[in-house]
This record gives C-alpha cells, structure tokens and sequence, in this order.
C-alpha cells in the first residue's frame, strides 16, 4: 500500500518531469577514471572532479588499506570527545605546513567547512560581504550566522568597494569570495580583493574547493598562485575534489583553528574522518609534492579540450581553469545535449536551474589529468556531432 502525505511533493516532481528537468542519479559501476562504466557501458568521465586522478591512485590505495589494517574502518567519536586520533592532528599539521600557514582544521567535508567558519566566527556585530555566485555551502554557511550580509556583484570591484564603503560601522567584515568558482571556472581577481579589503581593514576568506590541487605551486591554491601567501586570513579547502577523497579544511591562525573547535558546529557535532580517509589525504599531499606533471598534465588537457570546444563553436563562457562549461541556455535542452553525449560515450552531466542561473543551463566539463590526448579527440568529435544534432552549433 502507498503512504500517504506526500501528495504536494509529487505534484511538484510531475511538474519537473513535464520540464523535462527531472533527473535520476547516475551509478557508476567502476573505480572514477578517466573512463568509467555506466549501465554496463564504458564511456568517457568528462563530469568528475577527480582533476589528478587520485581517487584510485596506487599509493593512495596502499594508504588507504593500510591504515584500515592498523587502526580500523571508523573513529567512533566526534573529535572533540574521542574521536581524534593522532594521525588527524598529523595531517592538520602537515596540511598546514603545505599551505604555508600556521594551523588547519579539517572537517568532514569542503560544505561543512564553510558552514563550521561562517556560522561561528561572526555575530551580530559584524557583516560578511559575499560575491553572488559563490558556491551554496557558503550561502548557507552565511545564512547560519546573525551577521548582516551584504552581497555583491560577481567579481566586480567597483561592488565590491561600495559594499566595503558602506559597512564602515560594524566591528567586523569578512569579504567571502570562492577562489575559482564551480560553474564558470573562472578565477576570483584576487590581488584586487585583497587590495581593497587591505584599505577597508576587512577580514578576507576565499574558498578553494576547485582550486585546491589545481591552481598554486603543487596545487596550494589561489593564494599561492597569486603570491598573496600571509594576506589572505582565511582559506578553505577541500579534500573531496582534486585530494580525490573526501573531506574540508580550513587553513588559518592557531586562533581560528582553536575557535573552531570550541564553537564549529559541523565539529562538534559529527563524528570525525575514517583512519582511511586520513591516510589516503596525507597520502596525497606527498603526490602533489613528488609528482607535479599530474598538475602539468591536467592544464594541458584543460587547454586542449577547451580550445577544441570553442574551435566547434561552443559558447564557453568565461572559464580560465579546467571546468570548461558548454553552456546552452535552456535547462532541457542542457539534459537533452547531456543525454546524447552519454549515448555517444561521453558523460557530462547537464546543469541547470537551480545549480545555476535561469536561462544559463550547461553542460559542464571537467578534464583530468589521466585523459589522454585520443580521449579528449574521441570526446570533441561526440559534442560536435550532438551539438549539430541539437542545433547548438
Ligand atoms: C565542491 C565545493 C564545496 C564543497 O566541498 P565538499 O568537500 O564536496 O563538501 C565547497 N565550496 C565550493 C566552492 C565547492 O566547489
């Protein structure tokens, strides 16, 4: 028999599936490689952010098993009880060490991470000033704390100023922008940023979930890249996208850290990192030190796949990074180019409405470094034949 009480909720999915905008979760059926297999299919993996191809490299595999041999499959406690076990507080050390500042503190995810910074460091006294595309953890983050908010227009300085002009009375602002941002791939205009937050003595915090492993010397991040290491107060990262495993830390002054630990909700309240989660993330810092053509390699077959995409004809936005979006506009028919070019070996996962804006529906590409150069061809000659299809080109 049905139950009943969710009436409202079909009503709302029916409509979605006459929008054409409703959609199943993919499965994939093997490791996440440059090629994985779905629906018994192997096809080309264009949609991950597996940028190094670390999820299922050996040494971190060899790291992962070990650890789950000598300390097991879970913790068994949140951090601040039981839970942190001496390799955490090693990682946090290294981590840190690696992004030339003077603590980290990793959380469960790059999400709870934001949510952890924002929703504990400001109160009602202060304002966090907030670009308006950055990613959703960190609007929800801002919807957490009691701070005012103020939010202004993408990458735009002048904005940005006015913002900072305005909100002179408050103890304390935080100028929140994503480093490089997940749907355009363009990068934040950083030295400006911290230009004006250095005039207006605000607190700066950028978010490198896409940065993280790809941007920087071996992958430090946007701050590194744009030699801003010491001005930037607050940077957080991810350990779930180019780390290949999962997690997100923040990587601050011992103050922050320790604050975070006394008054991080995410911290306090969920239980920490599997011993294999932690060894296979120290585990690739060490790749990023020892073995830089990954990064190389990545740029390369970023420049390849986005130069071919723009040759077809593609609309690719304003991307500078390896997430090469190819935008379409309508969010069916963004589903519609996805679905053919899954058909024709290639899985790019269609975006929409609310991901992004109305009208900006993509499908969205990111190379890793483990495509080789025929992939990337195999994957052009696919768009270009269902761009045609589709009218797009
Ligand atoms: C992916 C992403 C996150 C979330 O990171 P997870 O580790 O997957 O939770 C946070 N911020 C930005 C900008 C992201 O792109």
């Amino acid at each position: 028999m049905k139950m009943k009480g969710f009436e409202y909720l079909e009503e709302e999915l029916q409509e979605m599936k006459e929008y054409g905008l409703f959609r199943t979760l993919v499965p994939i059926e093997s490791d996440q490689g440059a090629k994985v297999v779905i629906n018994g299919q192997e096809v080309l993996q264009l949609s991950s952010n597996n940028y190094l191809g670390l999820t299922n490299h050996p040494r971190m595999k060899e790291a992962a098993l070990k650890s789950v041999e000598k300390y097991g499959a879970g913790t068994g406690s949140v951090r601040t009880i039981a839970g942190t076990f001496s390799m955490h507080e090693e990682f946090e050390k290294k981590l840190a060490n690696f992004k030339h500042t003077e603590a980290t503190l990793v959380l469960q995810s790059g999400f709870t991470a934001n949510q952890a910074i924002l929703s504990s460091i400001l109160t009602k006294d202060d304002v966090v000033i907030s670009d308006e595309l950055n990613h959703a953890s960190i609007i929800d983050g801002i919807r957490l704390t009691k701070a005012a908010r103020k939010i202004y227009k993408h990458v735009d300085m002048d904005s940005l100023e006015a913002a900072l002009k305005e909100s002179g009375d408050y103890r304390k602002r935080l100028v929140v922008t994503d480093g490089v941002f997940s749907m355009d791939g363009n990068i934040a205009p950083l030295p400006a940023i911290v230009e004006l937050c250095e005039k207006y003595d605000a607190l700066i915090m950028v978010d490198d979930a896409h940065a993280s492993g790809v941007l920087g010397r071996n992958g430090r991040g946007t701050v590194d890249h744009f030699d801003l290491n010491g001005r930037v107060h607050i940077q957080v990262g991810t350990l779930s996208k180019a780390i290949g495993v999962l997690g997100g830390y923040i990587a601050s002054t011992q103050a922050v850290r320790d604050y975070i630990i006394h008054k991080g909700r995410p911290f306090l309240f969920s239980t920490s990192h599997p011993p294999a989660v932690t060894a296979a993330c120290s585990e690739a810092i060490d790749i990023l030190i020892d073995e830089p053509e990954l990064i190389e390699r990545l740029w390369d077959n970023a420049k390849f796949l986005k130069d071919g995409l723009r040759a077809l004809g593609f609309e690719t936005g304003i991307s500078e990074t390896p997430i090469t979006p190819v935008i379409v506009g309508d969010g069916a028919k963004a589903h519609e180019l996805s679905d053919k070019l899954l058909s024709h070996g290639v899985f790019a996962q269609g975006i929409a409405f609310p991901t992004v804006a109305k009208g900006a529906a993509r499908v969205r590409t990111i190379v890793t470094a483990t495509h080789t150069k025929e992939q990337l061809q195999e994957a052009l000659h696919a768009f270009e034949k269902c761009g045609k299809e589709l009218g797009i080109i």
